[in-house]
């Protein structure tokens, strides 16, 4: 699931401040679970504008705007409201807002509402946490499923690092160390071998960006 947050409403005005008819689209999905995009969103932020003179054409909520096939046609069944449109501002993460632009054939401004701020797991409880930094090349079968590119602020592959300190990490002494979380972790599994083997430097031509998929 990817986490985004809504900007400052004075910011996304100042985004806004050359266009008055604004169409709005939201996410069915990650943004909606997260409550930066759904339909109360939607209706919270369609109410700011409007009391600072904007005026909502229209609204959609894909259920998902990064996929081409749903935005395509939520657009296409907004057509008369998007054509009067003059920009349109996406609540979702970065990847709706691209997709919105790429697949919308008029060519209004498209406005980011939120900030994209990670990849994240969600708990029973409703709350996320980043755990993986989508690096392209996993090392959790050695890390006892603890990632240190996501935990250790230094993403050491060979941890820990001098700063350690009672367990805490020296970077956020609230935080624990994730090089101990994983010592912890393999000696709970008789694994401590693990911890022997020395990770070479990372090959930072596996995640350079962007990367693609072509499904033939
Ligand atoms: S090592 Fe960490 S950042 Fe890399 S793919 Fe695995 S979980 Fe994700
Ligand atoms: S104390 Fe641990 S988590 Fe913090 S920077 Fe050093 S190795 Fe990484």
């Amino acid at each position: 699931m990817i986490i985004s947050q809504q900007k400052p409403l004075d910011e996304l005005l100042a985004s806004l401040k050359d266009y008055n008819k604004i169409f709005l689209v939201g996410c069915g999905e990650c943004a909606t679970t997260c409550k930066s995009g759904g339909q109360p969103e939607l209706d919270k932020i369609k109410a700011s504008l409007e009391a600072e003179g904007k005026m909502i054409v229209g609204m959609c909520i894909p259920k998902a705007p990064c996929v081409a096939a749903q935005i395509k046609t939520e657009l296409a069944k907004n057509m008369k409201a998007l054509r009067e449109s003059e920009a349109v501002l996406v609540l979702s993460c970065g990847l709706g807002v691209q997709s919105v632009k790429d697949n919308n054939r008029l060519s209004q401004a498209t406005i980011p509402a939120n900030n994209t701020i990670f990849g994240a797991v969600m708990d029973a409880q409703g709350n996320f946490y980043e755990k993986c930094s989508m690096c392209a090349d996993c090392v959790l079968e050695q890390t006892a499923g603890i990632c240190p590119i996501t935990l250790c602020p230094k993403g050491l592959l060979n941890g820990p690092c001098g700063g350690m300190n009672k367990g805490k990490c020296e970077v956020d002494n609230e935080k624990d160390c994730a090089w101990v979380l994983i010592y912890k972790e393999l000696e709970k599994n008789d694994n401590l071998d693990k911890l022997r083997v020395i990770h070479k430097e990372r090959d930072y031509k596996k995640s350079s960006k962007p990367h693609k998929l072509i499904m033939k």
